[in-house]
């Protein structure tokens, strides 16, 4: 009876504080939004800059009454719905509600309350994830339909339509965690999931890359607070949540963009204007100016328009939408869309500003170019002629991922076959920090890695072995373990994207389950399983040195080792199997008398000589 009260209480309080804010000032005046909705007290920047949205809002004059919660100044910009206020959060500041005051003609028309809520013990200091983690990608409206209620939502433009591989097929944030087990039975330890902001758009709003509203999840995931308790689940589960965004485009159907607050807010171009992509513009000496111009300011698609992070107020809005989100859903780390298009000014302004609020924090951005240079001008650290630092600590390794979708499948030459493997990371010298990039074989925007091999299950087990014992931070697309690819059917992004069996109710297996599995599948799980599990309890993968040895007959031999640990990899490329002298890895093997191979669990009497199987990936912890 008591809780009952006291949540009825709760709920009427929560009503009291939605309801104020959405008042009708008066006929010409309203308001609307005021982002971020809140906020906390306690970060080391004191500054917090309000988005303040309503009809005619610039017309009034603006308050706060609250012990160190200050009011500092008042912006206008060219269209009148819009105001931008600047506030300090002082060391006096308590958290609770203070009170924004909006006044016309000396009148009190409305009042905002402004909640200030308290930070979490060890909010800052939140680890993130690192080295010792395996992430995995999932697509959350392709993973799994937990809730059949949300698929159609009332006011939000495309309805459900899982015939279509480019519609929305209804999976949702209850679909993820209904399968924490799931998760956690395969071992990884990370869950990146493609973006589940609102994607109010007509078409092709399932993968969520067409921002609506930067402060809600889309309805037809879940709530704001279902993915809180989403966050809460998974660390429940000892694993991490990392959050995608997108900086530099929004959606044509977000709410900004039928009343914009100044011309500028987006890159305007006299008629539509694509961006060429071309993201080496930025550090190619000899770009023309119209290229670099277009690539930065050119719209990544009709539907995407480009948002011009020069515009002070628009860099402020992004950078507190990614600490609200931090501190809101508690991440443990961030993936950025399209990292090299926004302004780079504005986005080391936001890797500053992140690492001074949380300094273990990782974020990993897409900085998808083809050459080791041109992704390690992106970490941050590099050493840049230009001087830049992007603060930004991983990069995702494109080029490994490139070699390593040839690397298998290629006659073996001086510059084809295993080698690409060993010449990529040969140019690690690039690279600030090379343990604290992303690896991967494939991702939601690529081929699956088993369409490339002509569905070759030995090279895909290959690709995991790799990715999962060389350096930096595995990430394994959802599907893989069971083998998924794109069917006869290989175009277009939504046959990357397909549903995951047994997501769906009514679907004709369940593939999440052993039994659910063809045998073939499972194969593929427990190979994955075994080795991610190894991994996850393997420091010298994490964070032990890398040594490595130019490959020969189709032979690639590399080493992690600490004081503690020495583990070699053997990959052999050939199809037939390989018989080795070992005589050539001595300054390693000579410390040591057996091994113990991972996959197969045998152990090694006699290291002098080492038989591989055909493209196959030898594991050996060395004792
Ligand atoms: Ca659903």
């Amino acid at each position: 009876m008591n809780v009952f009260l006291t949540s009825n209480i709760y709920r009427l309080t929560l009503l009291f504080l939605l309801v104020l804010p959405f008042n009708v000032f008066s006929q010409d005046v309203t308001l609307d939004k005021v982002e971020p909705p809140f906020w906390w007290t306690g970060f080391k920047n004191p500054d917090l800059q309000l988005l303040v949205y309503g009809k005619n809002i610039a017309s009034t004059t603006v308050s706060v009454d609250y012990p160190g919660f200050a009011l500092k100044k008042v912006h206008k910009v060219e269209n009148p719905n819009y105001l931008f206020l600047d506030l300090t959060i002082g060391s006096a500041a308590r958290p609770g509600s203070a009170t924004i005051i909006f006044k016309l003609n000396d009148k009190v028309v409305g009042k905002y309350i402004y909640e200030l809520k308290a930070r979490k013990n060890g909010s800052a200091q939140r680890k993130s994830f690192t080295s010792e983690d395996v992430i995995y990608l999932l697509m959350p409206d392709r993973f799994a339909n937990g809730d059949a209620t949300n698929d159609n939502i009332a006011g939000m433009a495309e309805p459900l339509n899982r015939a279509n591989q480019d519609g929305r097929h209804g999976g949702d944030i209850k679909g993820i965690s209904d399968h924490l087990d799931y998760f956690q039975d395969l071992g990884v330890t990370a869950l990146w999931i493609n973006p589940l902001l609102e994607n109010n758009m007509v078409k092709y709003s399932y993968h969520g890359y067409s921002t609506t509203d930067y402060y809600k999840i889309d309805p037809r995931f879940g709530t704001n607070d279902d993915y809180v308790k989403l966050g809460d689940a998974i660390h429940q589960h000892g694993m991490k949540l990392i959050m995608d965004m997108i900086f530099n485009h929004c959606g044509v159907g977000h709410w900004w963009m039928k009343d914009l607050p100044s011309k500028d807010w987006i890159n305007q171009w006299p008629e539509f204007t694509r961006t060429n992509y071309r993201a080496g513009t930025f550090t190619d000496p000899y770009a023309s100016q119209s290229d670099s111009n277009m690539f930065v300011r050119g719209w990544f698609d009709n539907t995407m328009p480009d948002l011009n992070q020069t515009n002070p107020y628009l860099k402020n809005y992004l950078i507190q939408n990614s600490i609200w989100w931090i501190e809101y859903a508690g991440l443990d780390g961030i993936r950025q869309d399209t990292h090299p298009y926004p302004f780079k000014e504005m986005m080391a302004e936001w890797g500053k500003r992140l690492l001074e609020e949380y300094p273990n924090f990782n974020v990993v951005g897409e900085c998808w170019l083809n050459y080791p240079a041109s992704v390690a001008y992106w970490q941050k650290g590099s050493k840049n002629k230009d001087g830049y630092d992007s603060w930004l600590p991983t990069v995702f390794d494109f080029p490994l991922y490139d070699a390593l979708n040839k690397a298998f499948s290629e006659s073996e030459g001086w510059n084809t076959g295993i080698v690409r493997l060993y010449e990529i990371l040969a140019q690690d010298f690039s690279y600030p920090n090379p343990n604290n990039i992303v690896v991967f074989a494939d991702n939601h925007d690529v081929n699956r890695y088993l369409d490339s091999q002509k569905d070759d299950v030995r090279k895909l087990k290959m690709a995991m072995a790799y990715i999962l014992t060389t350096r930096g931070i595995p990430e394994i697309y959802y599907g893989t373990e069971i083998l998924m690819t794109t069917g006869p059917d290989k175009s277009g992004d939504g046959t990357k994207r397909k549903d995951f069996p047994g997501g769906w109710a009514g679907d004709s297996r369940n593939a999440f389950t052993a039994q659910g599995r063809t045998e073939t599948e499972n194969d593929m799980y427990n190979y994955l399983r075994k080795l991610i599990h190894w991994r996850n309890s393997s420091e010298v993968v994490h964070t032990g040195k890398f040594r490595h040895f130019i490959p020969a007959d189709g032979i690639y031999v590399y080493f992690r080792y600490d004081l503690k640990n020495t583990v070699m990899v053997v990959i052999n490329n050939n199809e037939d199997a390989k018989t080795i002298e070992t005589k050539r890895y001595n300054e390693f093997l000579k410390k040591f008398k057996t091994g113990n191979e991972i996959i197969s669990g045998n152990t090694l009497n006699d290291l002098s000589k080492l038989t591989i199987q055909g493209k196959s990936v030898a594991i050996i912890e060395l004792k």
